[in-house]
């Protein structure tokens, strides 16, 4: 029987450890970042084609950049080359048995050997994963510069820009400060503004009752992950008392995760992130726990580029349960410097999915090196 797509043997695996400039200062309740975003490129070359993935931990949240350029660089790089890539999942169940955890590395191989696919193919990812049920995403975007009056004068540019969504990052600067923010949102832009509301685990399980009951007044669309990861039945029981739904990002990584909280009832939404859940076969599997136990879905990001947010856009184009829209702001308003040719389209506060083959984006060795630093690579 002749196969329309060729063997696609990977035959050599690149990577970089990359760091990029930002244009502000993030404050996050689990932690800051500053000046620099640091992150990982990956390239596999088969059959004459390259295909492109990208590692982004954050220390605070999932780990480090320079640990998944080591994973990447010595322990994943025998388990993949020789393999063909058009078998993803039994590519992915090989990484699993040389290495735990490192779910960015193992979601940067899985980017690229969809890539790869894709352009064999001819198909966009999106189609790969069972064809789009949606061209365009809602954008959110994070409200979380110290300087706040910024904050504002960005949301006076991006509501003629056609953008609705913004994220308020809470619990940094004290509850007062947050109910003054969020009060002059409000009077600044009515509803106008679908507002929700990010304690990054922020607050103590003592006093997260209280705070939400004075936030919930701004009414937000949800409020997302008040207390740390680990306290599903303070979750549980602020899900119970609030009709603003609550949403689950640092207490529900992967499947597993989000098990336990629908058993305990500790969230009504929860933020899929591929660098948590370690791609985009595995984001498929979380969906569909999340769409049986009828808790809606929201595209989170760490701090990512373009790359690993086009996976995010493909990805997202194809899951019908990530109705509250992406985050993936950073190539258009975070980084300085990014490693597409293109950006990504957004048009009137929507992520346009791209249509071409595979990721649908162009990235070159020379446009890695002249839009980052590159502080480490690797290849063979
Ligand atoms: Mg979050």
């Amino acid at each position: 029987m002749t196969h329309a797509v060729p063997a696609l043997t990977i035959e050599r695996l690149s990577v970089w450890l990359v760091e990029s400039p930002i244009a502000m200062t993030r404050l996050q309740g689990v932690g800051h970042v500053k000046d620099t975003v640091k992150r990982v490129l990956v390239r596999l070359d088969a059959g004459g084609l390259t295909g492109w993935g990208e590692a982004a931990p954050w220390e605070v949240f999932t780990g480090t950049a320079e640990a998944a350029f080591a994973a990447l660089d010595r322990y994943l790089r025998p388990a993949v080359i020789g393999q063909p890539a058009n078998h993803v999942r039994a590519l992915l169940r090989r990484l699993d048995k040389v290495m735990v955890g490192h779910a960015e590395a193992k979601f940067a191989i899985e980017t690229a050997c969809f890539d790869l696919l894709g352009q064999a193919s001819g198909l966009s990812i999106a189609e790969l994963l069972g064809g789009r049920v949606r061209d365009t995403i809602p954008l959110s975007f994070s409200i979380a510069d110290p300087d706040f009056a910024a904050d504002l004068d960005r949301m006076r540019a991006m509501l003629p820009a056609g953008h609705r969504l913004f994220k308020v990052k809470t619990g940094v600067l004290g509850h007062a400060e947050d109910l003054r923010r969020l009060g002059a949102i409000r009077d600044t832009f009515g509803d106008a503004v679908d507002l929700r509301i990010d304690y990054n685990q922020a607050l103590t399980p003592f006093e997260a009752m209280r705070i939400l009951r004075d936030v919930d007044t701004f009414r937000p669309t949800f409020i997302e992950q008040p207390v740390p990861r680990p306290h599903l039945d303070t979750m549980a029981a602020l899900a119970a008392a609030f009709d603003t739904p609550l949403l689950a990002d640092e207490s529900c990584f992967d499947a597993t995760d989000l098990m336990r909280v629908v058993a305990m009832r500790a969230a009504d939404a929860i933020s899929v992130k591929l660098m948590k859940c370690g791609g985009m076969l595995a984001g498929q599997a979380l969906m569909g726990i999340a769409d049986t136990a009828g808790l809606a879905g929201y595209a989170g990001t760490l701090y990512e580029g373009g790359i690993a947010l086009a996976a995010g856009t493909q990805f997202v184009a194809a899951m019908p349960g990530i109705s509250l829209g992406c985050e993936f702001y950073m190539p258009h308003h975070v980084l300085l410097e990014d490693v597409l040719e293109a950006r990504i389209p957004h048009q009137n506060g929507m992520v346009v999915v791209p249509q071409a083959p595979g990721l649908g984006i162009r990235v070159t060795d020379a446009s890695v090196r002249n839009n980052t630093r590159v502080l480490a690579e690797a290849a063979g």
